[in-house]
């Protein structure tokens, strides 16, 4: 079967075929400037990017281009549409409701609905793009993977806060965590690769993204993770702050005469990787200038690493102990000073890193020394796949 991936934004939209039998890419792309100017980016399997300027006022019709463009006679990566078996969509916030995967009916879509408001940024994209696909390909069935699903196996300890618990019980404010998609897939694939039962490894897992965050998996389930209701707790980010003390929010508004909104928007877009170096979110840059000597290079790198460190740390405290560490993501995949620079605090853990096995980038690979106590691995992510396994699974018949 052939599956579409939508990972539907606000103003952007990335896609992926994926055949199920034998997990190929048939192809993939985005769309960009959703409402603006629009962009379309399309390849297909072995052949070179293509890049159109395409007018696309809605999500509707960038997602009638990449229909467009997957039938193409010349370049098209299927002879007609009837070769997409299902669609899979990434969903953000499947608030408490959703603890796995679900096919998208009008009852599933009405609670996505409800669950918007945890994410009003992500959740109403989602759902539009949801929407286009069942207008635009009606029959096909369509299947929801949450970001969060994964973590809902989190005991109350560690996905309450230390607020009044009428809050938790009104408006269900608690950690959800994100990311779950590419924890599941990673920590799984660590079993795979080292050759052990998934049911009974601590593996902890360093998502290293723009995004980030750190998840705990012990014996084949979530028991925590650094994000929280919004994606905006945890470890520093490419431009969000991470865990920040509430009372710097109130005393800086002050300072700088701002509202809530001003202050969020400091912490979301200003903060991170990008507000400590004055150079940039992309951690290639800030390696750059750290090499030359750059003082905000280097003052973002070390004050990242060591909060990464930290939540480890606390994660083997959690899980008491820690089998396998994972890095993951664009920095964790692609960053072996940043890897280093971790493993570096993880010695009294007994985690030796092999330095020439760790010059690895987007591969996977164990990292450590045969004599570490933890394995540790570089492993690439892959949501996509997991997105599109997720749906076979659940509209097979
Ligand atoms: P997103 O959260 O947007 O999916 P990615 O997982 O693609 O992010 O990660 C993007 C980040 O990965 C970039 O901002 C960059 O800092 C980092 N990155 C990508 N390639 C490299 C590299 N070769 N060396 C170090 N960092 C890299």
């Amino acid at each position: 079967m052939n599956v579409l991936v939508i990972n539907c934004g606000s103003s952007s939209l990335k896609y992926q075929v994926i055949n199920s039998d034998t997990e190929e890419v048939l192809a993939k792309g985005l769309c960009e400037r959703i409402g603006l100017d629009g962009r379309l980016v399309y390849q297909k399997a072995g052949c070179e990017k293509e890049i159109t300027d395409a007018d696309m006022p809605t999500h509707k019709q960038a997602i009638q281009l990449v229909l467009d463009a997957l039938v193409n006679q010349k370049t098209g990566a299927l002879n007609s549409l009837e070769e997409i078996g299902a669609v899979g969509h990434r969903m953000v916030h499947g608030g408490e409701k959703f603890a796995c995967s679900t096919v998208l009916n009008e009852e599933v879509l009405k609670v996505v609905e409800e669950c918007s408001d945890l994410a009003p940024l992500h959740n109403p994209a989602n759902l539009i793009g949801v929407r286009a696909c069942q207008e635009l390909m009606p029959g096909v069935p369509m299947v929801g993977v949450f970001d969060t699903a994964f973590h809902q196996t989190m005991p109350e300890k560690a996905y309450l806060y230390g607020i009044d618990y009428d809050y938790y019980e009104k408006y269900r404010v608690r950690k959800y965590g994100f990311h779950g998609t590419s924890h599941s897939y990673v920590s799984k694939r660590a079993a795979e690769i080292i050759g052990k039962p998934y049911e009974e490894l601590k593996t902890i897992v360093c998502h290293l993204g723009n995004g980030a965050s750190i998840c705990a998996v012990k014996n084949g389930k979530s028991i925590d993770t650094s994000m929280g209701l919004t994606p905006l707790e945890g470890l520093i980010m490419g431009t969000r702050s991470g865990d920040i003390d509430p009372g710097a929010m109130e005393y800086l508004a002050k300072k700088e005469n701002l509202d809530l909104e001003g202050v969020m928007t400091i912490l979301n877009k200003k903060s991170g990787v990008q507000g400590l170096s004055h150079i940039s979110s992309d951690f290639r840059d800030l390696e750059a200038a750290a090499a030359k000597n750059d003082q905000g290079g280097i003052r973002a790198l070390e004050t990242y690493i060591y909060r990464v460190a930290k939540y480890v740390g606390s994660y083997a405290a959690a899980m008491n102990g820690v089998d396998v560490i994972c890095f993951t993501a664009g920095v964790g995949e692609n960053g072996p000073d940043t890897r280093k620079g971790v493993c570096d605090y993880l010695g009294y853990l007994g985690v030796e890193l092999d330095d020439e096995a760790n010059q690895v980038r987007g591969e996977e690979k164990v990292i450590s020394t045969p004599n570490s106590k933890v394995t540790v691995l570089c492993l690439p992510t892959n949501e996509e796949l997991a997105i599109a396994r997720e749906t076979v699974e659940l509209t097979r018949k």
